[in-house]
């Protein structure tokens, strides 16, 4: 089977170095295996994100050697012009019995609640499940618009993942009945990117640790909408010096500071150390590492940027 791997940035500002390390790893996993590489432009929420982002991470990309075999700035691979898809998918998922509309306000949301899970998200109790017609038609007649979930079942799906290894979560108890549209209408990130994988034959997904909690999830959208779902492979997370998660805000680590300092070699051997692909930083391109690539040297852990 060809391997298809993808790279799925949200254009909302600059990258950073953990974006970055996500792609090179994207990057060499195709690469390494002769298969191809889909650039997805993840513009649903169009308040946040440009075009302008989308065409600075693309020559951002390029300046590092990572090149992609299809998508980017296409209207087909872009998540803002994929709605009819995604609608496709909302309806099936509602054929099925599965969506349900939540007019919870956020606080409404938070005390209706199970506590906070590890990744910080709370488990939503499923309250809006149990209105009555009646309270639903109240609740519409007094103009509130419901966002859309989707009915978690009491079911453990259990992901292989490629880095990380096993990763278990019941759906009901860990995860919880989840929106997969919101209440302006815009779908959410947890059922466009499963539409998109399974549409653009995605079977490799290559992102960062921080959504390997979003994988059980996923792979069951994939298999209640009828695909197979890909293989996983999280890869480590990069912690500022004082132990943040990077973000986009950080802006000492985002592409334009990089770019200042560092030699595209200089960095791509930089991100292959952190990622544990080198013993030390040095310069090399991403090209010259293809051939040791092997998932079995990554890093499991979440690694500090600036110990290098
Ligand atoms: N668009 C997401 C991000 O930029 C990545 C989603 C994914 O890889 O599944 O963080």
């Amino acid at each position: 089977m060809k391997i298809r791997g993808r790279f799925a940035p949200t254009p909302s500002g600059r990258m950073h170095l953990g974006n970055l390390l996500s792609a090179l790893l994207a990057w060499l996993d195709v690469r390494s295996c002769g298969g191809e590489l889909v650039l997805r432009i993840e513009d649903l929420d169009t308040q946040r994100t440009s075009p302008e982002f989308a065409a600075q991470l693309m020559d951002d990309l390029r300046w590092l050697g990572l090149t992609w075999d299809e998508g980017g700035l296409e209207p087909e691979y872009m998540q803002s012009c994929r709605t009819a898809h995604y609608e496709e998918a909302f309806h099936l998922l509602e054929e099925k019995g599965l969506i349900y509309p939540c007019y919870c306000s956020r606080s409404e949301r938070m005390a209706a609640s199970a506590p906070h899970r590890d990744d910080g998200a709370v488990v939503y109790s499923g309250r809006c499940f149990h209105l009555t017609a009646a309270e639903r038609a109240e609740l519409e007649r007094q103009g509130r618009r419901p966002a859309w979930r989707v009915r978690c079942p009491d079911l453990s799906v259990t992901v292989e993942d490629g880095n990380c290894g096993t990763y278990t979560e019941n759906l009901a108890r860990d995860c919880g009945d989840f929106i997969v549209r919101r209440s302006d209408g815009v779908f959410a990130y947890q059922l466009a990117v499963v539409v998109d994988d399974a549409l653009m034959g995605v079977n490799h997904v290559v992102r960062g640790r921080d959504l390997l909690c979003s994988a059980p999830r996923q792979a069951w959208l994939h298999r209640e909408l009828g695909y197979a779902p890909p293989r996983f492979f999280h890869t480590p997370l990069l912690l500022a010096p004082d132990g943040r998660r990077l973000a986009k805000r950080d802006r000492d680590l985002d592409v334009e500071a990089l770019q200042a300092r560092y030699a595209p070699e200089e960095l791509t051997g930089l991100l292959a150390f952190y990622a544990g692909l080198l013993d030390r930083p040095e310069k090399v391109t991403a090209g010259e590492l293809v051939g040791q690539f092997s998932w079995a040297k990554v890093l499991k852990n979440d690694v500090v940027a600036g110990s290098a």
